[in-house]
């Protein structure tokens, strides 16, 4: 460990919840390392805020060998790895009669396939370092789907259950496994999704909508948990 500090690694932290959740572990004492793909210019803003504990990493997560490379970068820059939050996602919507193939291969790719690439080659990091904490962003949409969404809700869907093999397999490591299923949200992402907002909105029990902080709140108290995993969260106001 290069500073005493644990090390996390927050996956699509350039904008919206990851990058909340990046300048949130940053704040609370963590090396972060912030995953990128397009947004460049918004990925250094997240790491110059986070100041002298981070390292920017341009990958696409659904490329293993992007994964392998970023997971080497933040070997040799701190020897361990604790934490890995996979956080990025994509959504393609569209009517299932009118989704093309490529649309619904990509989100799968990213969401699904990306969450599986990194678990599989920072799990191996985190053996050497004694375990550790992965936590998996899923969706309300997984649970309960929503028009438009086949892909995405598939994916978010199969998120859950990738978490629950990998807390079974990783159990004997000291890894935790959970999965978060934030509310939605007013990102990037949330803000393109009109309808999933009116939804949101009305199904809301409070009639308030969700945000980043309670998010990343949640995951600094889960990586204080010892005994926490196989889990999938739902951080709502909508009763699922
Ligand atoms: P967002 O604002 O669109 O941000 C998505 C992030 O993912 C960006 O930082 C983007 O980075 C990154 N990303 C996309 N493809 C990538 C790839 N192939 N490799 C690496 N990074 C990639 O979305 P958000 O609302 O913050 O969503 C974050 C997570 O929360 C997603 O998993 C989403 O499904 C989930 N979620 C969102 C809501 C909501 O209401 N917004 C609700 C529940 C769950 P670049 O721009 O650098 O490419």
């Amino acid at each position: 460990m290069e500073n005493g500090l644990k090390v996390a690694v927050i996956t699509g932290a350039s904008r919206g919840l990851g990058k909340e959740i990046a300048l949130t572990l940053g704040k609370s004492g963590y090396n972060v390392a912030v995953n990128y793909l397009a947004s460049e210019k918004e990925g250094m803003e997240v790491a110059d805020d986070i100041a002298s504990n981070t390292l920017l990493i341009k990958a696409d997560v659904g490329d293993i060998q992007q994964v392998e490379r970023m997971a080497e970068m933040v070997y040799a820059r701190w020897g361990r790895v604790d934490v890995l939050v996979n956080n990025a996602g994509i959504t393609k919507d569209s009517l299932m009669i009118k989704m093309k193939e490529e649309e619904w291969d990509e989100v799968l790719r990213v969401n699904l396939k990306g969450c599986c690439n990194t678990i599989r080659v920072f799990s191996c990091f985190m053996i050497k370092s004694g375990g550790g904490h992965i936590i998996n962003i899923s969706s309300y949409s997984g649970l309960k789907g929503r028009e438009g969404q086949a892909a995405y809700s598939a994916s978010k869907a199969g998120v859950m259950g990738l978490t629950y093999t990998a807390s079974r397999e990783l159990a004997g490591y000291n890894i935790k496994v959970n999965a978060l299923a934030p509310g939605y949200m007013q990102t990037d992402m949330g803000m393109r999704a009109e309808k999933a907002m009116e939804d949101a909105k009305k199904e809301s029990i409070t009639g308030k909508l969700s945000g980043p902080k309670d998010a990343a709140g949640f995951i600094v108290y889960l990586l204080t948990t010892d005994n926490i995993t196989g889990q999938v969260f739902c951080l709502d106001s909508r009763i699922v």
